[in-house]
């Protein structure tokens, strides 16, 4: 039972403890730090335990978020933990990477700040991890069946968990050095320090899930294994190889040197965070970022970390509106100006604007001719007059994902959607027998929360299909989509 006062008595919202820009703008340490334990009764305290939760609908997981608000304001942390787990493999990943659909859907937000759900989240999951409350949940018993999970992301390491918890064998294949997928080498590590990752996957070997890295399945390197390899190899396969491929800007000059895709900058710059060499270098460098998600935004804070001498951030759709349009009202997920921790930290964005070429000088890139940008019947229109030029040495596009490569399974072998997205049923079989497709690869570029609610669902439909029955939960379907106009 919630506080009925708390709501009443504390209104405001208590955010994480940030450390100072100036500061952390010098190292790779994540931006946030723990929240003391009385805010953060306070702050569960203001949860209303509605009748109708619609911070459940929000979330694709189905978090049981006012049952661990309650545990949490009483500061009983082991109940806390034990119901954020029953729904959520990674709420260590959530906690810090969510856009944190559930808060705009929180039923206090109607007139008030909503409650601070996701960093309720983190500071249970991090206090079970410090009280060594995680530890490994192993099978009573084995299937004697096997499954091969292909890709590391979030998706194919909760359906990992889920079927290694159900009995059956798991081995993840990854093609990259280590395990973790856009969380090892895409989400830079002021977001997220690896060590986050790192302890969740004691747990996951502990409980008997193997990992080979270092193995491009459908790779023509000695060790590779196709994927009929592994169908012949195992009962089952699950791809969850991402949504990799980067939409690239089509525009005379888009060839020079200096211009990358922004995981071309963003990898080795996680690398570099970890003690290797620097590979693409921002310092002293005028920076533009094409795209204004969060892929552009981690480009920024990374730039800022490099000591570059300006970063632009260029996005071609409008300028959001600060507070709810009335098109888009409570509960959906609104699209408003965002300001991310590395926005916090400095940088230039521009709305409504297109890239017409990149400049250069010798081959290398040394400048954007930009245009404004209006849409037309839902095409883009350049607005006559409005060119202008800004320097650049450095250009990053980070304009999205346009499905999977071709690696693991090309599209002769496992079809594809309109959208380039793995072709699957409503139970997340692909037309190929026996072979299962999850997260971006299945349902396009996405959030860590979706990825995790599919492996979770696509786990429950293999173990239906290895064994007739599951008693897994299936938190999404495949055709799910976020509570958005
Ligand atoms: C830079 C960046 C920042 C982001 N920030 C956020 C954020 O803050 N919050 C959020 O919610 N979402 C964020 N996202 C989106 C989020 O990271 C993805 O939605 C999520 O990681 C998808 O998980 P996944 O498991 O489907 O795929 P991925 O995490 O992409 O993992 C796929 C894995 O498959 C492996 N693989 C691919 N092909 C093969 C093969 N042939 N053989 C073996 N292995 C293979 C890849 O190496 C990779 O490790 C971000 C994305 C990017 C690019
Ligand atoms: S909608 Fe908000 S106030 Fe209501 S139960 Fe969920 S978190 Fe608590």
């Amino acid at each position: 039972m919630a506080d009925p006062k708390g709501f009443l008595t504390h209104r405001e919202r208590e955010n994480r403890p940030s450390r100072p820009v100036p500061v952390r703008i010098q190292d790779w340490k994540e931006v946030h730090g723990e929240q003391d334990t009385k805010v953060l009764q306070r702050q569960a305290g203001r949860c209303m335990d509605c009748g109708i939760p619609f911070c459940h609908t929000g979330c694709p997981l189905g978090n049981l978020i006012p049952e661990w608000n309650d545990h949490t304001r009483r500061a009983n942390f082991a109940d806390a933990i034990e119901r954020l787990h029953a729904t959520n493999n990674f709420p260590e990943f959530t906690g810090r990477l969510c856009p944190a659909p559930c808060e705009t859907a929180c039923v206090l937000g109607i007139n008030q700040p909503p409650v601070t759900i996701k960093q309720i989240e983190v500071s249970i999951i991090d206090r079970a991890f410090s009280n060594g409350r995680v530890t490994p949940q192993e099978p009573e018993w084995l299937s004697g069946r096997t499954v091969a999970v292909v890709g590391s992301g979030p998706a194919g390491l909760a359906a990992a968990q889920q079927l290694g918890r159900a009995g059956h064998t798991v081995v993840v294949h990854e093609r990259s050095d280590a395990v973790g997928g856009l969380l090892r080498y895409g989400i830079p590590e002021f977001k997220m320090e690896k060590s986050v990752l790192d302890r969740r996957l004691v747990q996951l070997r502990g409980e008997g899930i193997r990992f080979v890295t270092g193995m491009t399945v459908g790779g023509d390197g000695p060790d590779d294994l196709s994927l009929a390899d592994l169908r012949e190899r195992f009962d089952a396969v699950v791809l969850a190889t991402g949504s990799t491929v980067p939409r690239m800007l089509d525009v005379p000059g888009a060839d020079l040197d200096g211009v990358h895709a922004a995981m071309d900058y963003l990898v080795p710059a996680n690398r570099e965070a970890l003690g290797s060499e620097r590979g693409i270098d921002a310092e002293g460098k005028d920076v533009v970022i094409i795209g204004g998600g969060d892929t552009g935004a981690d480009c920024l804070g990374t730039a800022h970390r490099h000591g570059a001498r300006s970063v632009t951030q260029l996005e071609i759709l409008p300028t959001p509106p600060a507070d709810r349009p009335a098109s888009q009202p409570w509960p959906t997920y609104p699209m408003l100006y965002k300001v991310s921790e590395a926005h916090e930290e400095g940088g230039e964005r521009a709305y409504g604007v297109s890239t017409v070429e990149v400049l250069g000088q010798d081959g290398r890139v040394s400048g954007l001719r930009l245009a404004d940008a209006r849409f037309v019947d839902g095409r883009v229109e350049l607005v006559p007059g409005t060119e202008r030029e800004i320097p650049a040495q450095l250009v990053l596009l980070a304009m999205g994902f346009v499905g999977p490569d071709e690696t693991a399974a090309p599209a002769d072998v496992v079809p594809r959607t309109t959208r380039n997205t793995y072709e699957r049923d409503a139970s997340f079989a692909t037309p190929l027998e026996g072979v299962f497709a999850a997260g971006d690869c299945g349902r396009g570029q996405s959030l860590i929360v979706w990825a995790i609610a599919e492996g979770r669902a696509a786990a429950a439909a293999v173990d239906r299909y290895l064994t007739g029955t599951t008693t897994l939960p299936a938190p999404v379907r495949p055709t799910d989509r976020p509570l958005t106009v």
